[in-house]
C-alpha cells in the first residue's frame, strides 16, 4: 500500500475512514480493525486517498498481458487444450465456448 492524496497535498497524513477503533475506558487507543476494503482520506483536504501501490500492481499486470504472455489451459468441459492471455480471467474455451475462472 502507498497512499497518496489526489489533490497532491504534501502532509502525507491520512485518516482511516471506515475502520473500527477500540479504546479502553480512559479512551486510550487499543487497536483498530480495518474493514475488508479500508478507506482513507487526506487530513488536509478530506479527499479520499488513492492507493498508488495497488495501481502500480494493476499496471504491471496489464503490461504483462499486453506483452503477449500466454498460458496453457485444458478445458474442464471438453478437455480441449488452448492458450489464452496470461492475465485473462475467466477464460473461454475456443472449442465448446465454456467459460470458467482460472486460479492465479
Ligand atoms: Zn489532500
Ligand atoms: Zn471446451
Amino acid at each position: 500500500m502507498f497512499l497518496a492524496c489526489p489533490n497532491r497535498c504534501s502532509v502525507n497524513r491520512f485518516e482511516l475512514w471506515n475502520a473500527s477503533v477500540f479504546t479502553d475506558s480512559l479512551g486510550r487507543y487499543l487497536e483498530h480493525r480495518a474493514e475488508q476494503a479500508p478507506l482513507y482520506r487526506c487530513t488536509a483536504c478530506g479527499s479520499p486517498a488513492v492507493d498508488l501501490g495497488s495501481v502500480a500492481r494493476t499496471l504491471a499486470e496489464e503490461e504483462q498481458a499486453e506483452a503477449g504472455a500466454v498460458q496453457d489451459y485444458a478445458c474442464p468441459s471438453c478437455e480441449e487444450l488452448f492458450r489464452a492471455p496470461a492475465g485473462q480471467n475467466p477464460v473461454v474455451c475456443p472449442a465448446c465456448g465454456e467459460t470458467y475462472p482460472v486460479g492465479g
